[in-house]
C-alpha cells in the first residue's frame, strides 16, 4: 500500500481548523489566567497580556492564521477568532483592575505600627544646644515682662557699634573690646566709613532707637565678635541687649527688671546685687551679680569664694546716646543692660569651660533637654 498522498490539484497548505486552534489558545489562556489571577501583580498581568494580545502574542497568531483559511470559511473563522480575542481582552482588563488593588494591598501588608509598644529609644532624639536653650528661656522671660525682640546686623558701621554709644574714636573703651575690622564701606552715603564685626549687641539699641519713637521696651539677642580666646572667652559669643526708654524711667525700674529675670532663671531664693561700674553709654553704670548657683553664697571654687557670680553690665542710658538718635533727654529717660548668653548657660548648667559650647561634641550636647 502506498503512503497517503498530498491531495492533488492544490499546492496551498492544508486549511487550518480554526476552531481547534482557537480552542487551544483558550485552554492555554485559561491555565495562564488561573495562575496570574491567584496573585495578580502588575508585572504578571502585563506578561500575560503580552503573551496573548501582544504583537507576537497567541491571539495575533490566530488572526494571522485567518489568511490561510479558505475564503468561504473565513467569515465563520473570523467570528471564532474575534470571540477569543474579546474574551482574552476582557479577562486581561479585569486582571489589570485587580492589579491596582494588588498594589494597594502590598502597601497595606507592610507591618503595621503598634502604638502600644514601648518606644525604641535607640534612635537619638537630639537636644537643644545649651546656648539656644538659654536664649529661648531668656526670650520667654523677657516677653513676660512686656519686651519685644529686635534684630540687627552682625557686620555694622563703627557709628552704631561705637560712636553713637558715646565711644568716640580715641576713647580708651575701644581698647576694652578687641575689634575685628572689615574693609571700609564703598559708595553711597557711607563711603569710606569703618565697618566691623559688632563687638556688642548694643548696636541694636541705636538701630532700634533711630527707627522707633519711645516708649520702647526691647531685647536683642545675637552673636558678637572679639579677638579673644581663653577658658572664659571665645572669638564669637552670644549677648543679649535690653533697654527701656519712656518718660520717668528710673534706676529702680532697672533693678526690678534685672532682679525679676535673674530670679526667673536661677531661682527665687538666690539674691542679686549691683556694684557701681563704668560703661561709656550709661550714667550711672553698674554691674550685676547673682548669688553663686553652685554654693548658694557660701563660697566655692566656681565663685572664687566670693559667693557671687558676675552676670553683666547695666545703667541709665547716657544723654549723649539719646542725642545721637535724636531723643530729647529732658523728656525721656531709659535704662540698658547686657550680658553674655553663653555665660548665663555656663552658670545655669555648671560648665567648667566656655569653649565646650563651641566644640560640637555630641556626647556633651546630648545631655541637654529637647525643650526650653
Ligand atoms: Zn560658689
Amino acid at each position: 500500500m502506498n503512503h497517503p498522498e498530498t491531495p492533488t490539484g492544490s499546492q496551498k497548505p492544508a486549511p487550518l481548523n480554526m476552531s481547534e486552534a482557537a480552542e487551544a489558545v483558550r485552554t492555554q489562556f485559561a491555565a495562564d489566567h488561573a495562575r496570574v489571577a491567584a496573585n495578580p501583580s502588575p508585572k504578571a498581568v502585563e506578561e500575560l497580556r503580552l503573551a496573548f494580545l501582544g504583537r507576537k502574542g497567541r491571539v495575533q497568531d490566530l488572526i494571522e492564521g485567518l489568511r490561510n483559511v479558505a475564503k468561504e470559511q473565513r467569515p465563520e473563522a473570523g467570528k471564532i477568532v474575534n470571540s477569543v480575542r474579546q474574551d482574552v481582552d476582557g479577562a486581561v482588563t479585569a486582571l489589570q483592575e485587580r492589579a491596582k488593588a494588588w498594589i494597594l494591598n502590598e502597601r497595606l501588608n507592610i507591618p503595621q505600627v503598634d502604638v502600644s509598644l514601648p518606644v525604641d529609644d535607640s534612635t537619638p532624639a537630639g537636644a537643644l544646644h545649651p546656648v539656644s536653650l538659654m536664649r529661648r528661656v531668656l526670650i520667654r522671660e523677657f516677653r513676660r515682662l512686656g519686651f519685644t525682640i529686635y534684630d540687627g546686623p552682625e557686620i555694622d558701621f563703627d557709628f552704631y557699634n561705637f560712636s553713637a554709644l558715646n565711644i568716640p574714636e580715641s576713647h580708651p573703651a575701644r581698647d576694652m573690646q578687641d575689634t575685628f575690622y572689615v574693609a571700609p564701606a564703598t559708595g553711597g552715603a557711607f563711603d569710606g566709613q569703618k565697618m566691623l564685626l559688632r563687638t556688642q549687641t548694643s548696636n541694636i539699641q541705636i538701630h532700634a532707637m533711630l527707627a522707633e519713637k519711645p516708649p520702647l521696651r526691647v531685647i536683642a539677642p545675637g552673636r558678637v565678635f572679639r579677638c579673644d580666646s581663653d577658658i572664659t572667652h571665645t572669638p564669637m559669643f552670644h549677648q543679649i541687649e535690653g533697654f527701656v526708654v519712656d518718660k520717668g524711667v528710673t534706676f529702680a525700674n532697672l533693678k526690678a527688671t534685672i532682679d525679676t529675670f535673674l530670679k526667673a532663671i536661677y531661682g527665687r531664693e538666690l539674691k542679686t546685687r549691683f556694684r557701681p561700674s563704668f560703661f561709656p553709654f550709661v550714667e550711672p553704670g553698674a554691674e550685676f551679680d547673682v548669688q553663686c548657683t553652685i554654693c548658694s553664697g557660701a563660697g566655692c571654687r566656681v565663685c572664687k569664694n566670693t559667693g557671687w557670680l558676675e552676670v553683666g553690665g547695666c545703667g541709665m542710658i547716657h544723654p549723649k546716646v539719646f542725642e545721637a538718635v535724636g531723643y530729647d533727654s529732658e523728656e525721656y529717660s531709659g535704662f540698658a543692660f547686657g550680658f553674655g548668653i553663653d555665660r548665663m548657660a555656663m552658670l545655669k548648667y555648671a560648665l567648667p569651660d566656655l569653649r565646650q559650647l563651641f566644640e560640637g561634641d555630641h556626647d556633651f550636647l546630648g545631655q541637654f533637654p529637647v525643650h526650653a
